[in-house]
Formats: C-alpha cells, structure tokens, sequence
C-alpha cells in the first residue's frame, strides 16, 4: 500500500503547507484540502481516482473537492467516482455545488455518492464515529493485506481506537500542542499526547500525526510535538508534504 501525504496542515494554508489529503496507491483519496486537483493533474494521477472519502465538513477538509468536481464535470469520466462521506453528504456538497453551476446534480452524475453511518463499511473501508463538533467519519482501509487508519478531525474516542486496531499506520489529527488536551477534548480535537495514546491502545505499527497548526503556530512545533508523541508511542512520524509511506 502506497500512502502519500498531500496536506498535513490543519485548519489553515501555511507555507510549505496544504490542507489535510492523503492519496492511497495512487486511487483513493482521504479527505480533498485545497490544492488536491492541481497535485493530482500535475502527476497525471487525475483520471484515475476511483474513491473519494470525506471525514467531514468543514472548510479544511474539502475546498479541495470543488476543483476535483468541476475538472471531472468537464473532463466527462469514464467510471463514476466513488464519493463516501457521512450522512449528508449529497445535501451538503449540492449547496457548494450549485454556487458553480446552476444544475449541480449534472456534476453529480460523475459520482457515486454513498453516505454511512458511522460503524458500517463498504467494501474494503470501514467507518467509525469521529467525535468532533460536527457529525465526523474516521475510515479504516484495508487493501492486499495492509491497512491504513484515518481519524479526520477528533477528539480522543475508544470507537476510534477500535477501529484502528493493530493497522499498519494510524494517521492521526494532532491540533493542539501538547499539554492542551483538555482544551482539545472540548473543541472536538487531540494534542499529539492524545494521538500517542490511541496509537499505543490500538496497538499500531506506526503512527503519523497530521492537522497540524502551521499557520498559528509555525514549522517548530514539529520538534515538540514529535517528542510528546515518541514519549508514549516510540513509532511516530510527522510527514511532510508529498512525502510517501509503503506500507
Ligand atoms: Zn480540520
Ligand atoms: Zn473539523
């Protein structure tokens, strides 16, 4: 399994730094941060995605699938894209929709849309309740053998630990600096302390933290943030932009 990490920020652009996205074996996207469509086109990887998961709806987690909709509109697709997302999801991308077009279920037509309810699974990805301060999906993927965890935007939830139970990598939300988890907790997200935790929990193999404050808080807090993390849960990671992961 080939993972790469479009956007690792969260919450804001900041330089160096996109929106959350990550791209599996080339084919599926996890969450769609603005500037996805520009990284796919420029690897000629635009035609071939199959899935599309959004955790969520706010603006981090999917400007970038405004761009995506209105290049596969254009473009015409041969297969429909799979697009899974919570309950909600035709309603919500139809209102961002028909600001583009007068006729967004035209743009619809390029997909599938499925909307699961947290705990069920389609196919190869499975779901579980994020909590966060909107209705939020964490997904689970499995492919030959590996799996992959997602949580999106969370605060410390035992649905997520199960579902990222003993996977290849847990790809976990870390937007408050250590030492802020009860701050965390009440906005609906983690500190790299609580990412640690699940991580330990779950029993992973390696964990990587995303959603990280760049734009509040600069390039430094990689550093703390990896050294709070590798306290609990040695086999951390912070990826950077592009970078890849083989599972
Ligand atoms: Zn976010
Ligand atoms: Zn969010």
């Amino acid at each position: 399994m080939k993972v790469v990490f479009i956007g690792t920020a969260g919450s804001a652009i900041a330089p160096g730094h996109n929106l959350p996205s990550i791209l599996v074996n080339d084919t599926i996207l996890l969450d769609c941060g603005e500037g996805v469509a520009r990284f796919l086109a420029d690897r000629e990887l635009i035609d071939y995605i199959e899935y599309i998961l959004l955790t969520h709806f706010h603006g981090d987690h999917i400007t970038g699938f405004i761009g995506l909709a209105w290049y596969y509109w254009l473009k015409g697709v041969k297969d429909k894209i799979n697009l899974i997302g919570p309950r909600g999801t035709r309603e919500k991308l139809g209102g961002i929709l028909s600001l583009l077009s007068g006729n967004p279920e035209k743009i619809f037509e390029r997909f599938n849309i499925i909307e699961v309810e947290p705990g069920k699974r389609v196919g190869s990805v499975f779901t579980a309740k994020a909590s966060h301060s909107i209705p939020a999906l964490a997904y689970r993927v499995e492919i030959e053998g590996k799996s992959l965890c997602y949580t999106g935007d969370t605060a410390y939830s035992e649905e997520i630990v199960k579902l990222a139970k003993e996977c290849d990598l847990l790809i976990h939300e870390a937007t408050y600096p250590p030492g802020m988890e009860k701050k965390a907790r009440l906005d609906g997200h983690s500190t790299p302390v609580i990412a640690a935790k699940v991580a330990r929990k779950a029993k992973v193999k390696t964990l990587a933290l995303i959603h990280l404050p760049y734009f509040k808080l600069g390039e430094n807090i990689r550093e703390i943030y990896l050294k709070a993390a590798k306290e609990i849960f040695p086999e951390t990671i912070i990826p950077r932009e592009y970078d890849t992961v083989t599972l």
